[in-house]
């Protein structure tokens, strides 16, 4: 198959024609870059999971166009869904509720819930609002760096999907938040840009799961996978003395580290490698994953600013921890 990439603008009217035959097509949100099919067409879903090499046990995010639209795709919503809309729809959080029979299990994981999505992308809006709602998870190959542009959707799945719509890079940069309120007490399955204190603030009591309580759940089975990860080795440090003397070990052995950091740390940094990670948090998550690639693609070993605190520093924290594997010093 050949890949095609194409302006968003022009190439819209394609992807819809794609979708409506049953294909996939990549596309932007203000996220990460997605890879769409007809979320009521089990066959073109199947589709994505071959594309991607993923495991038919981690359940997509259903995306719709307006907030009408989780009636078709989800049944008995609650009212704390309409409170979240009004404040974060579009926008990037992702509410799990009771799955609609219109929606086929191979989007679910077999699952009886459905995870929900109203992306705030004019392009993913666009496309939607033209087709259908879509089941996209990130157009990467399965485990993984998310993709932020459409070059790196093409470097995962150049020959495995007919079409990429270019719409520049994600503003957000991680993926959505994912909060379950089919529990008891609405739970965050997945931090992002949307911060648990934010929904906190809207719904009072909010849960969270840590990451390693979240393995062998049945309630989210995507998340038990190693995720975000680089083909090369890679470090959290917690201190800046920390990443540098680990770089200057690594140096020292015939290795070729690379410092992903943010701007106050470039002073000290001195003639080390340093790819940047912007000057705050919220720079930091748009730039982390597009730093990753390319550190992976230009060094052997990396090694990452770590964060401590609440809110959008938590969010990062989870990607960078599972793109290191765990591995944290000083
Ligand atoms: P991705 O789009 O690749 O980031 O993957 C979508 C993620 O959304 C999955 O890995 C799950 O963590 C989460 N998810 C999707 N559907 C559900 C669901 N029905 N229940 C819980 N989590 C879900
Ligand atoms: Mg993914």
């Amino acid at each position: 198959m050949v890949t095609r990439i194409l302006d968003a603008e022009k190439g819209l009217d394609e992807a819809v024609s794609l979708l409506k035959a049953g294909e996939l097509v990549a596309f932007p949100t203000e996220t990460v870059y997605g890879l769409g099919a007809d979320a009521f067409n089990g066959d073109a879903v199947k589709k994505i999971f071959e594309a991607k090499g993923r495991p038919q046990d981690n359940p997509l995010i259903v995306h719709i166009a307006s907030v009408e639209q989780a009636a078709e795709v989800a049944r008995d919503i609650p009212d704390e869904f309409y409170i979240l809309a009004r404040e974060f729809m579009p926008g990037p959080l992702t509410v799990v509720l009771p799955k609609s029979d219109a929606v086929p299990g191979v989007v679910t994981a077999g699952g009886d819930t459905v995870a929900v999505r109203m992306p705030s992308h004019p392009v993913a809006r666009r496309l939607i609002a033209a087709s259908m709602p879509l089941a996209a998870p990130s157009a990467n190959r399965s485990k993984h760096i998310s993709p932020t542009t459409a070059r790196h959707v093409l470097d995962d799945l150049d020959g495995r999907v007919p079409l990429i719509l270019d719409g520049g890079e994600c503003g957000v940069g991680i993926e959505s938040t994912v909060l379950d309120l089919t529990s008891a007490v609405p739970t965050v399955l997945r931090p992002g840009a949307v911060t648990e204190e934010m929904i906190a603030e809207l719904l009072g009591k909010v849960g969270s799961l840590s990451p390693g309580a979240v393995i062998g759940r049945a309630k989210s089975p995507g998340m038990k996978y190693t995720h975000y990860a680089p083909s090369v080795p890679a470090v959290v440090a917690m201190s800046e003395e920390a990443a540098l003397a680990r770089y200057d070990e690594i140096a020292a052995a015939g290795g070729r580290p690379v410092l992903l950091m943010t701007e106050p740390h470039r002073a000290a940094a001195g003639g080390r490698a340093f790819i940047s990670l912007g000057e705050d948090a919220v720079d930091y998550m748009r730039l982390f994953y597009a730093a990753m690639r390319e550190a992976e693609s230009a060094r052997d070993y990396i090694i990452i600013e770590g964060l401590t605190g609440g809110g959008e520093a938590r969010s990062i924290m989870n990607r960078v921890l599972k793109s290191s594997g765990g591995n944290v010093i000083g």
